[in-house]
This record gives C-alpha cells, structure tokens and sequence, in this order.
C-alpha cells in the first residue's frame, strides 16, 4: 500500500473561481462506497480532464472515474494566469532547433482548437484571442525581448515590435518601454474553463470532487483509497502534475514551484471613461522570468501574478500569502498609479510543475499505471495535448504528434531535498535582482 503524504489546499481566495459563473454549483459527489470502473483518472485538471473527454471518444463503452482532492476549478487548472499560449515557451531555438518549435507549435494550436471546440459547444464564458504582449520596462531587459524576436523571426512565427505611445494606448499605461506582441494566444478565465469543460464529459464519465485519493493499492487491478470509500481499476492515470511524485511511481523528475496572483475589483465606469477609454483586454507577460505577468480582462479586472516560493510541503501559509499581497501591490500601483484607490478583491497562491529541462512526464510506468505532468507553468494548453495523447496511446491510436511528445517527455534529474529547495530559492533570489523594474 502506498500512502500519500502531500495533499492539494485551497491556498487563499480564489478569484477566477468566485468570479466563474455558478461557481457555488457542485459538480460531482464525493467518493463513498467501493467502486468498479475500467479507467480511473486522478486529477480534474486540464490534463486529467483531457484524457477522460479522449478516452471516452475512442471507448464509448468504458466506465471512467475522474477524482480529485478539490472542487474542479480550485486547483491550479483554475487558479492560473489564463493565458492559452500558442508559441514555444522559454523558446532557445539554440537547444532545441527551429523545427522542435514548429512542431510545439503545431501541438499548442491543436491543444487551443480543441479547448475552443468545447467553448464554442458549451458556450463556456469569457474567452478572448486577445494575443499576447512580452514586455519590458528596464533598460536591461529589453535584451530578453530583443532575443525572443529573433528566434520567433528565424521560425517564421509573425509577430509586431509596439513602444512609445502605441503601446500606452493599447495598454493604458506608460510603465512599459517596449513589448512584442504576438497574435495567437487567447485569454480566459480559467476556472470557467475547466469547470465548462465537465459539460463535456459524457454519462459513461463519473466525476469525484473533494475525494483526495489517500493511498494506493497497486495490482492490477489498482485501488484508490479514499475516507469512506475506494475505486478500482485496471488502469490508472495519474494527472496531478505538482503532486505527481506522491504517488510512488515518479521520482525526482519535478520541482514544485508556488506563485501568487491577485485580482482587483472591477473598475467603473468613470475610471474606465478617464483611463482605460478604447483599451481592450490585454494579457502582458515579462521579457525577464521572475517578472510580472499582468492582465487587464473582459470584466474590467486587472491580474497581477509574480513571486516564486518553494515550499516542500506543497502549502501556501497566511504570511507566504500575506508577502505577495504586498509584492502585488507595489507592482500594481507602479503600473497604475492614476487608480491606486483599486483593491484587490482576491489574492491566492498556486503551484505548477518545472521540470530542469522543460519537457513534461509522459510516462507508462507499467501495469496499467500512467503518469502525466511536468507542465512547467503552460500547463493549460499543454496539459489538454498531453492528455488527448495519453488516451490514444493508452487506445493504441498513434500519429506523429503522438511520437513527437513520447521522444520529448525525458524530464532529466532533480535534485531531491533539501538540495532543491537550497538551490532553487538561491536561483530564484539571483532572478529577482536582475528583473528590477519588471516584478
Ligand atoms: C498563478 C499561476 C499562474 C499560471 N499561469 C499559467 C498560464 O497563464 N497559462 C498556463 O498554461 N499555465 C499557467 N500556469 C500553470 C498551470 O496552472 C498548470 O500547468 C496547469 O494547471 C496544469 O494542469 P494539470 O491538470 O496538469 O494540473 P493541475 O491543474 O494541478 O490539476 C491536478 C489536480 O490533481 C489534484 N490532486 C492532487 N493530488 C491529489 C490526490 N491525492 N487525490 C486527488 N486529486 C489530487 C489537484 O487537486 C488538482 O486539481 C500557472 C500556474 C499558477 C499557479
């Protein structure tokens, strides 16, 4: 019996879920009793969700159980920035070459049509093809900036440079320098998404909520253990990304990383008029990668997300969100200094999963036991196409998007603890000094 040691909280007030619509609605029972299904997923997330809508298409006559320890929309899946992001993260064409990012971009645009394929049938509220500005406001990093339009040039991905005043119309503020702006990325919010994306899943899927699975009995078939209850299954998938190594089949592949966000009210209409008069919803992230990722958004809000914790146990405390508030305040005023009467209504922390060299786990760990994750922070997208894959791979269904993520799913070694959190908090403070301005 393997037990779980680290399960997911709600770490603070989570703002795309309050502001969701029917966020109170609860959209599966706990597990209770002992159960039979032919495929349990563990994870409501994008990616376990993913592999249910996948699996279910391809074997409509499977019973499939999907749980998770929290209500859809209160983990990370709904606690994120909202950007559905179409180019190559972290692109380093000098690493991986042109053609690696051509192919990430073929997979992130059919992740993107097929949540927009949901969307449209679902009706699933605010979504935006927005695009997406990278920016910066020091000097020092307009470097990072400089980079990123180069290796989107060698691609032949399209992009716009925009500064000056174009740039403060569109955005409403004069705070950045320069930004590249690229067409292809959407906007959402995110618990909306995830929590429409359960319309979706057919009557052959039941869905589990506030049910965190406690231990494994591994066989086949596998048991799930959970208070009052437990499911069985020849086939597990496990679809938990930063609590992916609690499951005893993954080890030292992922370094969880918490990060904060904070919503405000929304603005008037006199702010809106004197301000922010023909801005539309925008999505900004950083030329530097501790900086701040912004958003201005349909409902009038402006997001703010920065700060990096490492915490072992996989728990945001008061005072870890209590230092981010501030952090978002001094980042906010900075920006918008013309509204800063603005409080935020929501502040909340979340976790995803980095991996060393930025590919993601897709792994058979045999038996009839699969593990999904390592999303490294573009988990929205990603975690739909890896878990449409997974279902086919489990189906026997394959392709040449199938084998591009099985040969780049090699996440290399991380070190366990405490060397990570050494590490990692020394990296992350070295980072924060060299972003300045652009936290
Ligand atoms: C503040 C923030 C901003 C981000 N911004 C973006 C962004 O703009 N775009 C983007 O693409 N990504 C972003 N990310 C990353 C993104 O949220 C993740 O990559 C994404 O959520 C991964 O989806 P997932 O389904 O794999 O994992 P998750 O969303 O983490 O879902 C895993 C689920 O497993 C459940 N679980 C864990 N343990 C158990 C257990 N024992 N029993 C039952 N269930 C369990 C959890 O409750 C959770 O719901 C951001 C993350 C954060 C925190």
């Amino acid at each position: 019996m393997h037990k779980v040691e680290k399960l997911p909280q709600v770490d603070g007030e989570l703002g795309w879920l309050e502001t969701a619509p029917e966020s109170n609605v609860r959209l599966g029972a706990r597990v209770k009793g002992d159960q039979e299904f032919d495929i349990a997923i563990i994870g409501a997330g994008f990616t376990g969700l993913s592999v249910a809508l996948r699996f279910a298409e391809i074997n409509p006559s499977a019973r499939i159980a999907v749980v998770d320890a929290l209500r859809v929309g209160e983990g990370s899946s709904g606690r994120n920035a909202g950007f559905l992001i179409d180019l190559p993260h972290n692109v380093d064409f000098s690493k991986t070459g042109v053609e690696h990012a051509r192919s990430e971009h073929r997979l992130n645009m059919f992740g993107i049509e097929r949540l927009r394929g949901f969307k449209d049938r679902y009706s699933i509220p605010f979504w935006n093809d927005a695009g997406k500005f990278m920016a910066a406001h020091e000097q020092s990093n307009l470097k990072g900036l400089d980079n990123f339009a180069s290796m989107l040039q060698q691609a032949g991905f399209e992009y716009e440079l925009v500064s000056g005043s174009d740039l403060n119309r569109r955005l409403g503020t004069d705070y950045y320098r320069s930004a590249v702006y690229t067409r292809g990325n959407v906007l959402v919010n995110p618990a909306a998404l995830v929590r429409g994306l359960v319309k979706a899943l057919p009557a052959s899927v039941s869905l589990f909520e506030s049910s965190p699975v406690q231990a494994i009995e591994y066989g086949p078939p596998h048991k799930l253990q959970f208070l009052g209850g437990s499911i069985s299954a020849p086939i597990v998938v496990q679809a938990t990304n930063s609590y992916s190594e609690q499951f005893g089949k993954l080890t030292h592949r992922i370094a969880p990383i918490f990060t904060y966000a904070s919503l405000t009210q929304p603005l008037s209409d006199d702010q809106i008029r004197r301000y922010f008069g023909g801005v539309k919803p925008w999505g900004l992230t950083s030329a530097h990668q501790a900086g701040t990722t912004v958003r201005f958004t349909d409902d009038r809000r402006i997001f703010i997300r920065n700060t990096y914790d490492i915490l072992s146990d996989l728990k945001a405390t008061r005072e870890k969100l209590e230092l981010a508030w501030h952090q978002h305040r001094l980042s906010f005023e900075a920006r918008f200094p013309f509204v800063k009467e603005m409080t935020f209504e929501y502040t909340w922390g979340g976790v995803f999963a980095l991996t060393l060299n930025h590919e993601p786990i897709f792994k058979n760990a045999g038996e009839g036991v699969y593990v999904l994750g390592g999303c490294n922070g573009v988990g929205v997208v990603k975690g739909t196409y890896l878990g449409y894959y997974m279902a086919d791979y489990i189906s026997g269904i394959d392709s040449e998007n199938l084998r591009f993520v099985q040969q780049h799913s090699n996440p290399s070694w991380i070190p366990p603890e405490p060397l990570l959190s050494i590490g990692g908090k020394h990296r992350l403070t070295r980072e924060l000094g060299t972003a300045k301005g652009d936290v």
